[in-house]
């Protein structure tokens, strides 16, 4: 009766699967990108990469299988073999596509190893069923497949999987027994059943201890990679205001120079110096003058265009890149943002708090250096014209140092 069902069922996947195979590259050719592997998305790309490697791992054993059957040891035409060899293969190429398409990420489980592992030991049951003589060698397969368990398989899956197997093989020895008594020395297939119960356990428990391991691993790099950031952040940004600090300030003083000498966009750069900031500290105390400059920096701040980059120079000193501006419209800017400040309340040290600003122009070709000089020439004239303005450099970089009056 299950051997009719076989045959019955052995013709008609050998026919869909020649149909199938038929119409494969052309599909293939409609849908290109099912088959890409996903480069771009590391996790994804080891899904794709298991995947492919339980592929060859199959192939190897239906290799196997088909010798087998050339030898008179696999019950099963060639012809039939190959139909059921092909639609194993086909349900390989669609997990494989499932990961290529994205439709995975959907799944609770996108890496699929339990299924995979699941259709992999049906698979196997269809080999013993089949095989004759070299059953007990064909249970070794069970370790390769619980091997790609390691990469995803908790402790609980593991077990599941191994009684999986174990029920699934008393019930293809009982199959057996009852359809090719012939075939079979049920003591013998007892015992071997036997000997995978005492593998499979141990196998379960050290492929969960290395997943764990693994997990830990994942975990620990997450960690690692907040630390970086956090240190990143530490490195980059001035921990009184949290605004960028000197060096980050200069290295995106330099990302803009590049870009402006390749795509000629002017850019300015300003220099901010606290006018008479001492006797605050004098006056109130370290702590009040901290605050004055974390509340200078905020009001700044709020006042800039989102694309400029605003950064503490040193001391009382502030930096600001106005992108895509010339230094008349970084001027007006200026004055803005240094009105903003004068009309800005400082509690702690109930006085106003003004700035002294110095602005020039990148003039292509000139070193960021030259341009700093010219920017904080310009502020020394703002602090010699008085304090609370804004001066401009001239544009003209042999005469670095000429100031023009904003007002
Ligand atoms: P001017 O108008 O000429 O710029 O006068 P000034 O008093 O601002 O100039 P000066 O450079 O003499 O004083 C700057 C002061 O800023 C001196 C220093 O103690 C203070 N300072 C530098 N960094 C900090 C800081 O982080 N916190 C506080 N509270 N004070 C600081
Ligand atoms: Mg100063
Ligand atoms: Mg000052």
């Amino acid at each position: 009766m299950l051997n009719h069902w076989f045959r019955q069922a052995d013709n008609v996947c050998y026919s869909n699967a020649i149909l199938l195979l038929q119409r494969m590259p052309l599909s293939m050719h409609f849908f290109p990108a099912l088959f890409r592997f996903p480069k771009d998305d590391p996790a994804q790309a080891t899904r794709a990469r298991h995947t492919l490697m339980s592929s060859v791992s199959a192939l190897t054993v239906s290799s196997f299988t088909l010798y087998c059957t050339h030898i008179g040891l696999f019950r099963m035409s060639v012809a039939s073999l190959t139909g059921f060899l092909t639609l194993a293969f086909i349900i390989h190429a669609l997990f494989y596509a499932a990961i290529c398409t994205g439709w995975n990420r959907r799944l609770a489980d996108p890496s699929m190893t339990m299924v995979q592992i699941i259709n992999s030991i049906l698979w196997m049951m269809f080999v013993l069923y089949f095989i004759d003589q070299v059953r007990g060698a064909v249970l070794v397969l069970f370790m390769i497949i619980f091997v790609f368990g390691i990469f995803r398989l908790r402790l609980a899956q593991f077990v599941g999987a191994a009684l999986f197997t174990l029920l699934s093989y008393a019930l293809v020895i009982a199959l057996l027994a009852y359809n090719q008594p012939q075939s079979i020395n049920v003591k013998i297939e007892l015992l071997q059943w036997v000997l995978l119960a005492m593998v499979l356990p141990w196998f379960a428990l050290i492929g969960a201890y290395i997943s764990n391991i693994r997990s830990a691993l994942r975990h620990k790099n997450k960690e690692l990679e907040t630390a970086l950031a956090t240190i990143e952040h530490l490195a980059s940004h001035d921990e009184l205001t949290g605004i960028a600090n000197r060096r980050c300030f200069l290295d995106a003083l330099r990302r803009e120079q590049a870009r402006v000498d390749r795509e000629a966009q002017p850019f300015c750069l300003a220099l901010f110096d606290l006018d008479f900031f001492k006797a605050i500290n004098d006056l109130h105390g370290h702590s009040a003058g901290d605050k004055v400059l974390r509340t200078f920096a905020e009001c700044v701040q709020k006042e800039v265009r989102k694309s400029d980059y605003f950064g503490r120079y040193g001391g009382e000193e502030f930096a600001l890149l106005i992108v895509d501006a010339e230094i008349a419209l970084a001027s007006s800017i200026l004055e803005r943002i240094r009105t903003g400040i004068e009309e800005q309340a400082f509690p702690l040290v109930n006085r106003k708090v003004t700035a002294s600003i110095g602005v020039a122009q990148y003039q292509p070709g000139e070193t960021i250096s030259n341009l700093i000089n010219r920017a904080d020439q310009a502020l020394y004239a703002a602090k010699k014209g008085g304090r609370n303005c804004v001066k401009q450099a001239i544009d003209d970089t042999e005469e670095a140092g000429v100031i023009m009056a904003l007002h």
